[in-house]
């Protein structure tokens, strides 16, 4: 049986001279890893349709075990991430996010969405990198069951303070009343305004908050401490570009 979807390619692996393995994040299937036949011929049309973050409409059959892409057709390529190192390797970093944490074999439409808008806004340059960064992040990992509790102070409710403090380990607000005498991390209004924005709000106003540029870097040491926290491993990506910033 040959179905059609489309998908972000996350991952590009050669094989031999011709062959390349991918794995996509697909809106119908999740996260596939797929063998594309003779990808890398001059007169593929899947040549660009393949590569790493190119997003394409996909045709798609099962080979034994193995999906198998005989056709690919480029829908959006995000050529203003390409040639930018910052820009390149925080897309990247995006790419292996959603290969850690987004499913295989489900429905991914609001994974790829997000994906697929945080790259247009990379590749527009419409937004601070680390503000992207830190939306992409914190929603992501809202979407695959790691939401954590902002809606107040988990011990008495209150739903705003001067400063708040965030415990990563529980994934838990706190007043300044209330507020455990270890492991927290101090946030100011806008920040807890800023996360509870990310994770609640409608997916098409995900991007629509403002920040000062403080309040911009303690958001994005957050989102990564808290991301860390939870996937318990290190990013190479990451690494690279916090080298460039
Ligand atoms: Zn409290």
């Amino acid at each position: 049986m040959r179905l059609n979807t489309d998908g972000l390619i996350i991952k590009e692996t050669n094989v031999g001279d011709a062959d390349r393995f991918v794995t996509v994040l697909t809106r119908d299937m999740g996260v596939i890893r797929a063998f594309v036949r003779g990808a890398r011929s001059i007169k593929s049309r899947s040549l660009s349709a393949t590569q790493l973050l190119g997003y394409s409409r996909l045709y798609v059959f099962m080979s034994r075990d193995t999906y198998v892409i005989d056709e690919a057709e480029p829908i959006e390529v995000f050529f203003g991430v390409r040639g930018d190192f910052t820009r390149t390797s925080l897309a990247m970093y995006f790419c292996e996010l959603i290969s850690e944490l987004a499913p295989e074999g489900n429905d991914s439409q609001e994974i790829l969405s997000l994906a697929l808008n945080t790259l247009y806004k990379l590749s527009n340059n419409k937004l601070p990198t680390h503000q992207l960064k830190a939306i992409f992040e914190m929603r992501l990992l809202s979407l695959t069951g790691y939401m954590p509790a902002l809606v107040g102070c988990e011990h008495c409710g209150k739903y705003s303070d001067d400063t708040m403090y965030f415990d990563v380990e529980h994934s838990q607000l706190y007043c300044s009343s209330c507020k455990p005498s270890q492991h927290t991390f101090a946030l100011g209004v806008g920040v807890v305004t800023a996360l509870r924005h990310i994770c609640l709000s409608d997916p098409e106003k995900v991007f629509s908050f403002t920040l000062s540029a403080a309040g911009l870097k303690s958001l994005s040491e957050i989102s990564e401490i808290y991301l860390l926290a939870r996937t318990q491993r290190r990013y190479k990506s990451l690494d690279l570009y916090k080298s460039f910033t």
